[in-house]
């Protein structure tokens, strides 16, 4: 099942003659990472960092899956806001994992600036203003808690919003230290650089069952068998070839890519979002263009046509015109791709409950890249045999509710 459609933009962006070569040894890898986007290419850099001896193997080419479509805003705040959080897991935990989030931007600020290519990571404030009065307490009592744990914020009220940015909407929280990147130059180029460490890559290997065999993992790939004493499931939306998730939303969602502009977008090139749901959520791009997204669909079907996807990106352009005093956006590219969210709005990070040396990073919700980062670090910690900080915060055994468990087989 195609997991987008229409023409994404980040491709476009990176001449790159293949540099990642196919290469897979007949040897037993410490760690066999099976999906070479996001996280799988950052789970591979930190196991490598740690030591281990590492292979990534992608049915398809590296970073063309969810990875190509992500609009790239790294945000320390959560789809969930953190006072709510508090309310589903508790305060200590809530803060715990805000921090553990906040952590993972500045990790990623580090990787980023190591690489073979520049993935276009900047650091931008982000603006997440109240869609309408109803929801401008949440606004104020999100600004209350995350001051009181000391996360870079600031409210604004109706008047300091619309004079610094035009937005004529109730108030806003600005959160600092958040950052737009390229998540197609930085998987790439996480690659690029890990292979030179050692890494043996290999795309158009699709992995069809991992088996248990004198206690190594037999990885069965299209191509012939991998060995590995541990296996990470990296897959993004799509079923992971052991285990059955359950604790999933399947979305349609939609992307608007303007064509690049000559007047000054807006405030600090902020990251802009709000508190409606499904949101509206824009940034800029380092060749003046806007990236829009929205328009959540319950769906899990990418049959659309080209025709249907570009009537909904010329809504959101609409929708940002009309937010944006003196935008004057056209539609460039548009896509539409599928988008997975949690029930209980966190990421699937840690061990098969039962089966061992198998683990998942599965970064559902609109953080995915910030969540990429962090279960990396956490999985290399967990395959080392050490126990994380929090790690049940995201583990495949939680409770989720309105589900019995996360991974079952
Ligand atoms: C429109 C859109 C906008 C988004 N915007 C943001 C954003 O602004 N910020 C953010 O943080 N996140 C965003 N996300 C989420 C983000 O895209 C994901 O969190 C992230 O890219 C997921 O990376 P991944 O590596 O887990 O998955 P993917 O990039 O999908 O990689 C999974 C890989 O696994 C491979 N694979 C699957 N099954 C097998 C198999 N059996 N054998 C071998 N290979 C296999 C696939 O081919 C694929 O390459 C957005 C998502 C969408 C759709």
């Amino acid at each position: 099942m195609p997991i987008h459609a229409g023409q994404l933009y980040w491709p476009t962006t990176m001449n790159e003659a293949s540099t990642i070569k196919n290469q897979l040894l007949e040897k037993t890898y410490d760690a066999v990472v099976i999906g070479g986007g996001m996280s799988g290419a950052l789970t591979a850099l930190s196991l490598i960092t740690a030591g281990l001896t590492v292979a990534v193997v992608d049915k398809n080419d590296f970073a063309a899956g969810s990875t190509a479509a992500n609009t790239g805003l790294l945000q320390y705040s959560n789809d969930i806001m953190l006072h709510e959080l508090i309310e589903q897991i508790g305060e200590e935990k809530a803060v715990a994992f805000y921090q553990l989030c906040y952590k993972a931007l500045n990790d990623l600020k580090e990787t980023a600036g190591k690489l073979p290519v520049d993935p276009e990571f900047i650091n931008r404030p982000s603006i997440y203003y109240a869609s309408d009065e109803n929801d401008l307490g949440k606004i104020k009592k999100e600004f209350e808690v995350l001051t009181k744990y000391d996360f870079p914020c600031e409210y604004w009220d109706h008047s300091t919003l619309i004079k610094k940015t035009g937005i004529d909407k109730p108030g806003a929280l600005l959160t600092y230290g958040d950052a737009e990147v390229n998540p197609y130059k930085l998987v790439r180029g996480i690659l690029q650089m890990i292979q030179s460490q050692g890494a043996d890559l290999h795309s158009g290997l699709e992995v069809t069952d991992v088996i248990e065999a004198k206690g190594m993992l037999n990885v069965l790939t299209s191509g012939g068998i991998v060995k590995a004493r541990n296996v990470i499931y990296t897959t993004g939306y799509v079923k992971p070839p052991v285990g059955k998730l359950t604790g999933e939303v399947l979305k349609r969602t939609y992307v608007a890519v303007s064509k690049p502009i000559t007047q000054p977008a807006w405030y600090e090139k902020a990251l802009i979002w709000e508190t409606k749901r499904p949101y509206l959520y824009m940034r800029t791009t380092v060749d003046d263009r806007i990236i829009i997204g929205g328009l959540d669909e319950e769906t899990d079907q990418m049959d659309i046509s080209q025709e249907a996807i570009r009537t909904k990106a010329e809504r959101l352009i609409l929708e940002a015109n009309d937010l944006i005093p003196g935008l004057q956006l056209e539609v460039d590219m548009s896509y539409g791709a599928l988008f997975g969210e949690s029930k209980d709005e966190l990421p699937f990070i840690g061990r098969h409950p039962e089966k061992l040396h198998h683990y998942y990073l599965l970064g559902f919700g609109g953080n995915g890249t910030v969540y990429s980062m962090l279960g990396a670090k956490m999985l290399t910690e967990l395959i080392q045999g050490k126990e994380p900080a929090y790690s049940q915060i995201v583990g495949l055994d939680r409770s989720v509710p309105r589900t019995d468990h996360t991974i079952i087989r």
